[in-house]
């Protein structure tokens, strides 16, 4: 089993309750994908690979049954198996365990990338069929309007100027993937200081085998950059406080992509302009937000304020690895830091775990026992249809933000099921927020961002 599969498997072994080979023996059924000619047929494709780095998935009929066929527009199935049938057309797409109705006209390409995500949801969820997953309510009938795109924004150029995104992990993958679909314009570089572990290839979608052990931002930014024209992707392996110091200024726009609360709230810390952020909580939440300081409202620090679950988290991660708490704070594993981890795990290269996420070498080592307690659990790696969502909405929130209509700054959304448009709400200041509740900020964001607001 690749690392990548084992991930899968510890998420659905905790989620179900079962042991690591019992869920590994569920991810491997099998989903057919049977599609209309045309542009269905490609949209499949997409489709098929999504779902294929959850389960497995095939496009030709081959011998053995399949465990699900996967029915894309008005055709009839192919085999006996059970069938979840999908359609979709230029306002809406429709899912439901029986044969739907025409639809017409043709979906823009980031409303297919939506249904591809709720396709690849249900299809997980129908394939591993068990009643401890987290409900998916079919039939669904996603409406297009729900996802709060500003009016025309999906056909005009979106120029985000000189922007940063902080980290290449899963979220910055599918932010990437959903924002080819537009023509996206100007300067993105890619922050991220540590390599690629074979682990987050179930869900990093530009990811292929041979790019384990690569730096993760330039390996994303040379993937990537054929799906833009406009768009310049410029790859820096450090970490983001020590690029935003060498830049001398704070930062105009971040997309925030990292996966640390205790990163995000340093991240906000360095004053930028404005913030589009997603991210995801095991399998059962994705959320975003987004600020332009100066706000009334909250912050990223507000969103990702300590909290008493990261503690225990941090600190399962410390006990478990064998080092301090402030080593795990740090969130990268240092040299002098992997050597004491050798102490405790004689079996680890120390110069193979320097670099990496404590997460990241969390996973790898933990049994399932540690990994089914809440703590655990919060360290487990998402399916790759939870990121494609979170990158998704992302992008949507993206041009809500640049288009300077949002009313809201929050949003959490249930990714088995639809996004709801009357789920985003406008998150208040939190009093104990240790960036936008210190006076001392004030005048420093007033000065630098002011007239932004007036604008
Ligand atoms: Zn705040």
């Amino acid at each position: 089993m690749s690392t990548a599969e084992q991930q899968n498997a510890l998420m659905l072994a905790s989620l179900l309750g079962v042991n690591e080979a019992d869920a590994s023996e569920r991810l491997r059924r099998t989903v057919l994908l049977t599609a209309e000619q045309g542009w269905k047929s490609s949209w499949a494709s997409e489709v098929g690979q999504l779902l294929g780095r959850t389960v497995e998935v095939r496009f030709e009929q081959g011998d053995a049954a399949p465990d699900l066929e996967l029915m894309i527009g008005m055709i009839a199935p192919r085999t006996g198996a059970k069938c979840l049938f999908v359609n979709l057309g230029a306002a809406g797409a429709a899912l439901s365990m029986d044969p739907l109705g025409r639809f017409t006209g043709e979906p823009h390409g980031l409303h297919a990338a939506a249904a591809a995500c709720a396709v690849a949801a249900a299809a997980v969820h129908a394939v591993i069929d068990n009643a401890a997953l987290p409900p998916v309510r079919l039939p669904m009938r996603l409406d297009y309007s729900q996802l709060g795109i500003p009016d025309g924004a999906l056909n005009r150029p979106i120029d985000v100027g000189h922007a940063l995104m902080a980290g290449a992990g899963a979220v910055a993958h599918s932010f990437l993937r959903a924002a080819r679909h537009l023509d996206v314009q100007g300067e993105l570089v890619i922050i991220d200081p540590k390599v690629v572990q074979g682990g987050i290839l179930n869900r990093c979608m530009y990811l292929r085998e041979e790019d384990v052990g690569g730096d993760k931002a330039v390996v994303l930014a040379e993937r990537a950059q054929a799906d833009f024209s406009d768009l310049r992707l410029r790859p820096y392996v450090t970490d983001f406080k020590s690029y935003v110091r060498g830049l001398g200024h704070p930062p105009v726009t971040v997309f925030v992509t990292v996966d640390s609360r205790h990163v995000r709230r340093s991240i906000q810390l360095e004053v930028p302009g404005r913030i589009v952020d997603a991210s995801t909580t095991d399998v059962r939440g994705v959320v975003v937000h987004s600020n332009v300081l100066p706000t009334e409202q909250a912050c990223l620090a507000c969103i990702y304020r300590h909290v008493p679950e990261e503690h225990a988290r941090e600190r399962s991660i410390a006990e478990g690895l064998g080092v301090d708490l402030a080593d795990v704070r740090h969130g990268l594993i240092t040299a002098d830091v992997a050597r004491r981890i050798v102490r405790r795990h004689p079996a680890l290269d120390p110069a193979a775990i320097t670099g990496i996420a404590f997460d990241s070498l969390f996973r790898q080592l933990c049994a399932e026992q540690t990994l089914s307690t809440p703590e655990g659990r919060q360290v487990l790696a998402p399916f790759a249809f939870v990121s494609a969502w979170a990158g998704v909405l992302m992008v949507v929130e993206m041009l809500r933000s640049f288009a300077g209509t949002t009313k809201t700054n929050y949003w959490s959304v249930d990714p088995w099921n639809l996004p709801i448009a009357r789920g985003r709400t406008l998150r208040p200041r939190h009093p104990e927020c240790q960036f936008c509740s210190k006076p001392e900020y004030e005048p420093i964001i007033r000065e630098l961002w002011a007239e932004r607001v007036e604008a």
